[in-house]
């Protein structure tokens, strides 16, 4: 099996770490500004539409954070598997992810088959 061309996707993993990190500050001072506006507003959810919006807000901005948390540690193992030299190779069958899917997912841990659902 030919060596990946593990620079390309360190630079790709760098980018997408930054970007992440990027992702969750703007998230996290979107979370603070609504949790700022719940407080400014009627604390009656029900009946207030603006709570309701604000909830809403609160719940899709919380479930992008944990994803982009998500991603970020994902970004950051896939870094660590560079420097210990097992990246590029499946987590279950140990064979080649594939250089395809890492360009699209350069974060991968496992090949086309494996991969969780
Ligand atoms: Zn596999």
């Amino acid at each position: 099996m030919s060596r990946l061309d593990t620079d390309k996707y360190r630079e790709l993993l760098l980018a997408a770490e930054a970007e992440t990190v990027a992702e969750i500050e703007q998230l996290g001072d979107g979370i603070t500004a609504l949790v700022d506006a719940a407080h400014n507003s009627n604390h009656d959810d029900e009946h207030d539409p603006e709570g309701v919006t604000i909830a809403f807000e609160r719940s899709q901005s919380d479930a992008l954070l944990t994803q982009s948390t998500q991603r970020l540690s994902e970004v950051r193992a896939a870094l660590a598997r560079i420097d210990d030299g097992t990246y590029g190779d499946c987590e279950v069958c140990g064979k080649s992810v594939g250089w395809e899917r890492l360009t699209v997912r350069p974060f991968a841990r496992t090949c086309i088959e494996h991969a969780p659902a």
